[in-house]
């Protein structure tokens, strides 16, 4: 069994975009423009987002936070995105979710600029990677892939496992990790099962999976036992007690039958927010590119 760490790829990810991010300097003058929109003080989304602001300093990338109070309205929350959505200086938008509840979740993201969009949250986006095929016609489209989805495809591919062919099942469907990733599967030529809360016979359907993508958020759901031998096991789900993390999959047992298996934590999770630096580059670049093509 091998154990599918996030850092190694992370870490040289992280490179490569230190180098595009200062090639981009030189060309515009200035480095790729991250604006964070949080609103309120959420104590869940504070960790990821210290986490994802200290990403950008490591890789260059300026990063600005639009600290929101509690009690906004929802027109000058919009107001607020879409002139960000105007501003030439900013290449990428994230709206931090959860929202207070008077926020409409729905009309904040539709406001999003798509173009950046770097969550890939948007449903222009979601369209535009819908409708490509291949992972190399997504990077060439205007689309943005969602940060986990993409980090869950890194790991894959780090194994080295022929793709094409294998079955593939997927546990969740959310638009934000379950849906892209089965799509992103399909665009690598996987037969893929996309499984939900309502699925029937998941043991029966994940023990004859080749790849199990596990996005479900249900610590334990996904049985050691269940595991075809030989698999690749890629675990995004994060469950926190408030003492420690933990994943979908029963990972002591998983890791016997598996070929390759992620950590929880340490799996997707350090790639995710390497994905949503690699999306802000990646914005601005395309960005840049149609300015001096004017
Ligand atoms: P979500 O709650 O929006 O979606 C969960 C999905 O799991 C749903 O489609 C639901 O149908 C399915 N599901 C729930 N219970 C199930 C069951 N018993 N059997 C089969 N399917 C079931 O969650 P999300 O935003 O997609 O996140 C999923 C998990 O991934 C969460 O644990 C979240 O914390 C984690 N996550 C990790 C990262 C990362 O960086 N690693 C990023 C985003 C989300």
């Amino acid at each position: 069994m091998t154990l599918l760490k996030g850092k190694p790829a992370s870490e040289e990810l992280l490179l490569q975009l230190k180098r595009r991010t200062r090639s981009l300097a030189e060309v515009r003058g200035d480095p790729p423009h991250l604006a964070v929109i949080a609103v309120g003080g959420d104590p869940s989304s504070q960790i990821y987002l210290r986490r994802k602001l200290q990403a950008c300093k490591d890789a260059g990338i300026e990063c600005t936070l639009e600290s929101l109070p509690e009690n906004i309205t929802e027109a000058e929350t919009l107001r607020i995105v879409k002139n960000l959505g105007d501003d030439p200086a900013v290449d990428g938008i994230i709206l931090e979710l959860p929202l207070p509840p008077h926020l409409s979740e729905n009309a904040l993201t539709d406001a999003l600029a798509p173009e950046k969009d770097v969550e890939g949250v948007t449903r222009i986006n979601l369209g535009r990677l819908y409708c490509e095929k291949k992972l190399e016609s997504i990077e060439e489209s205007d689309a943005l892939i969602p940060c986990t989805a993409h980090a869950i495809i890194r790991l894959l591919r780090e194994t080295g496992v022929s793709v094409p062919g294998k079955h593939a099942v997927v546990v969740g469907r959310s638009n934000i990790v379950g849906k892209p990733a089965a799509h992103l599967l399909s665009c690598l030529d996987a037969t893929v099962t996309l499984c939900h809360s309502k699925s029937s016979d998941l043991d029966t359907i994940i023990s004859g999976a080749d790849i199990v993508v596990a996005a479900a958020g249900r610590p334990g759901l996904i049985r050691g036992n269940w595991i075809k031998r030989g698999s690749v096991v890629i675990d995004a789900g994060i469950t926190s007690d408030g003492r420690k993390i933990q994943g979908d999959v029963e990972f002591e047992s998983a890791r016997r039958r598996a070929a390759f298996i992620t950590p929880v934590p340490g799996g997707v999770g350090p790639l995710t927010v390497t994905y949503l630096l690699y999306n802000t580059v990646l914005s601005a670049e395309r960005r840049t590119k149609k300015t001096l093509e004017g």
